[in-house]
């Protein structure tokens, strides 16, 4: 079950994922990797871009396989002093989709200052959390490379400045909301460049209390080139050796 779900997967269609992650071809790489369920989620950051989704949903209508596809999007938090992300209630009709996976992708600091920037990731990561809409939190303390390049992010080599209460408040508003939180491959998994072995031991310990206090986990690639599909097994796997139990997974349309 850990390694037969892949719930974040970004396509060719727009432009942030390369050409090798066309529908077919990620399809196929899940029959080849034994995956059961996989679902298409690429970004959706402005209502413009609604129109490529459709050519997605089109894909996704047109493939034979026997693995279950799901059609999702993954948004952003637009606006860092609510919380808001790139998705309303209308978009979501007007798309069709079935899931919908969103969160943060900046520090929204231009200096190193470590207490500050847990304090807004975490404030934001609340409100994704709460918001209806989303069905699963994505990459939590995930930051963009050039933030670790920059030293904006360059303290964070493990979660030991992260209070207690913090990921207590994350766990119960995720279990109340009926919102999972995700175990990345690509984002922390396997970025051991940015994320050591520190980081990733706390990170699974991280995701176990999560789950300790009701937060469904979900597991996914992020993969933006076909080779890195497998990514999502690599999650799986860190989630299993985390002790995080079959029935606290997150399986898209059983919730
Ligand atoms: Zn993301
Ligand atoms: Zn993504």
């Amino acid at each position: 079950m850990y390694e037969r779900l892949d719930c974040h997967l970004h396509t060719l269609y727009l432009g942030c994922a390369n050409e090798t992650m066309t529908i077919p071809a990620i399809v196929r790489e899940a029959e080849k990797l034994g995956l059961d369920t996989i679902a298409i989620t690429d970004h959706l950051n402005a209502p413009e871009f609604l129109d490529k989704h459709f050519a997605i949903k089109d894909d996704i209508a047109s493939i034979s396989t026997d693995v279950n596809i799901v059609f999702g999007v993954e948004v952003n938090v637009i606006d860092k002093d609510t919380g808001r992300v790139s998705i309303d209630e209308a978009q979501k009709q007007k798309l069709g989709c079935e899931v919908v996976i969103g969160g943060v992708h900046s520090s929204y600091h231009d200096h190193a200052d470590p207490r500050s920037i847990i304090d807004l990731q975490h404030k934001l990561m609340l409100e994704v959390v709460k918001n209806p809409l989303v069905d699963v939190l994505v990459h939590p303390w995930w930051f963009p490379n050039r933030e670790f390049e920059s030293g904006v992010m360059a303290w964070m080599t493990d979660l030991s400045l992260l209070p207690d209460e913090y990921v207590a408040e994350l766990g119960e508003t995720a279990a109340a909301c009926n919102t999972a939180i995700e175990a990345n491959g690509t984002a922390i998994f396997t970025n051991t460049r940015y994320y050591g072995p520190a980081f990733q031991e706390d990170y699974k310990r991280y995701l176990y209390t999560l789950a300790s206090y009701g937060a469904k986990i979900a597991i996914g690639s992020d993969a933006h080139d076909i080779r890195t599909v497998g990514a999502c097994q690599v999650a799986g796997r860190n989630v299993r050796e985390a002790g995080i139990r079959p029935d606290q997974l997150w399986i898209p349309g059983r919730r």
